[in-house]
């Protein structure tokens, strides 16, 4: 007889994890499957290793000024079989991390890759041979791989997705990174801070797109003293790759091609969701116009007792996104299955953050300027530079800047931009208020710390009114 329970998760990323453990704190058995390992990429192939080799990156940076600080360090270099083995490390703590929570939270654990057969019904082949599990309710979060480039198939030897950046047999000495995207950006990055010389390729006309376009200049700026080449608006042509390297062809905005021979190519072109062999169309599970599993706010999919969440569901395709949409659903189970005390609300994505680690760092929440003139709001908007904050010139960080977008008619925040140092940790303030409303009032009349970098988001709310106190 196969083995029963209310709640299958199927897959184990910070969606699906978080998901279980929800459920079980709500009194559901719950079983979770993996086909390999738990934690999903976040925690093995993406957030976490990535924001481990940053670090050493950045350490590796800040050493090379030592002198900036009255500190003298010699002879600095970098071994990257270790900087790997401490992103590898970290990675691996973590996964032993979840594997307790599953044990804790009493999840049964089936590891092997899973299907759905019926609704209700998960097949899962795996280290115990073939298994038929079944529940209630079946969350699908089986996440999501990098989206290849047709005409040059990644080979892990000359041209890398992010698994094999994250893990070089070799330091790379002249790099392409195609896409400018936060992945991108990312290794992009690091792999400057290590040495490496650095182009990267963006089709659209600025880098990190998604981003306010003054944040997008600054950081443009900003990765070009790096050293780092930019090129918006270009196109890649053919791609060659041999043994000792890859010949790309570049179109560059003004429409000259070139050719450039490159030592290694990352490919970060954005992510394909993993929603093939897991039986959606055989139980008429509908997508969406992108292809990801089509749900309402809750994580319903069309047939009832299948839910998704994640990065196969509607971006953004951020790891707190999936957790967030995990928590929504277990509860909206609880709630169907009787539970009175919950009360899940749908994920509101305006207040949803963003943030990519590359130095400076950028940070944001809601509407660009642009996005928020474009629906219509009359803005005030606020700009506060680091280099009128105390604390950044204390650090050593005078680069980057906060800026505030308020509708003009009401005070309501609409968004807040964000580049420089440690701002991936400050953009949480403006994600509170956000998610309660905020207005310029609240935000004014809050007492920020002093020396502190949040300050500036103090000053960017004032500037918004004319009233800022440090410029
Ligand atoms: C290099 C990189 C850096 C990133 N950095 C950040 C960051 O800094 N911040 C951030 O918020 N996001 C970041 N992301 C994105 C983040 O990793 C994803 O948004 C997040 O992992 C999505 O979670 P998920 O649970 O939907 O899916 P995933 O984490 O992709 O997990 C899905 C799991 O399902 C399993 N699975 C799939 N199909 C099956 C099957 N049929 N049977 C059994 N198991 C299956 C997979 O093995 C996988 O373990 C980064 C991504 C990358 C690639």
């Amino acid at each position: 007889m196969s083995e029963q329970y209310d709640v299958i998760v199927l897959g184990s990323g910070p969606g699906g994890y978080v998901s279980a453990i929800r459920c079980a704190q709500l009194g559901l058995k719950t079983a979770i499957v993996e086909r390999e390992l738990l934690g999903g990429i976040c925690l093995n192939w993406g957030c976490i290793p990535t924001k481990a080799l940053l670090r050493s990156g950045e350490m590796f940076h800040q050493m090379k000024h030592a002198k900036d600080y009255g500190l003298a360090a010699e002879n600095i270099t970098a071994d990257l079989d270790a900087v790997v083995k401490r992103s590898r490390g970290v990675a691996s703590q973590l996964n032993k991390g979840v594997t307790h929570l599953m044990k804790k939270n009493k999840i049964a654990v089936h590891m092997g890759t899973g299907k759905l057969v019926a609704p209700g019904k998960l097949e899962v082949v795996g280290e115990k041979g073939t298994e038929t599990l079944e529940a209630k309710h079946i969350i699908i979060a089986t996440g999501a791989r990098a989206r290849d480039l047709p005409k040059a198939k990644a080979d892990g030897e000359r041209i890398w997705t992010y698994r094999h950046a994250m893990t070089p047999k070799e330091m790379p000495s002249k790099l392409l990174v195609i896409g400018s995207g936060a992945i991108g950006i990312e290794f992009a990055s690091f792999y400057n801070d290590m040495g490496a010389d650095v182009t990267v390729v963006e089709m659209l006309n600025r880098i990190v797109p998604v981003e306010d376009a003054d944040v997008s200049t600054f950081l443009e700026k900003a990765l070009t003293k790096q050293g780092m080449k930019i090129m918006t608006s270009a196109n890649i042509g053919t791609i060659e790759a041999a043994k000792s390297g890859v010949k790309v062809a570049i179109k560059d905005k003004g429409g000259k091609e070139e050719t450039t021979e490159f030592s290694h190519v990352i490919v970060a072109i954005g992510i394909v969701p993993n929603v093939e062999n897991i039986g959606l169309e055989d139980l008429g599970i509908e997508p969406d116009k992108r292809f990801h599993i089509k749900v309402d706010g809750y994580g319903r999919t069309n047939v009832k007792g299948v839910w998704a969440i994640g990065d196969c569901v509607e971006g953004p395709w951020l790891a707190h996104k999936a957790s967030h949409e995990g928590v929504t659903a277990a509860e909206a189970i609880a709630k169907e299955m009787g539970n009175k005390d919950v009360h899940p609300h749908p994920l509101d994505r305006n207040n949803i953050p963003g943030c990519t680690y590359c130095h400076p760092q950028i940070a944001s929440v809601g509407m660009t300027e642009a996005k928020a003139k474009e629906a219509g709001f009359e803005v005030k908007v606020g700009n506060f530079p680091f280099i009128g904050n105390g604390k950044a010139i204390a650090l050593g960080e005078p680069e980057g800047f906060i800026k505030t977008v308020f509708d003009a008619k009401t005070g309501e925040l609409l968004g807040a931009h964000m580049i420089g140092a440690e701002v991936t940790e400050l953009i949480q303030g403006y994600v509170v208020g956000k998610t309660l409303e905020t207005t310029e009032a609240e935000l004014m009349n809050t007492v920020f710390p002093h020396p502190t970098l949040s300050e500036m988001m103090h000053e960017s709310t004032l500037a918004a009114y004319g009233r800022a106190l440090h410029i």
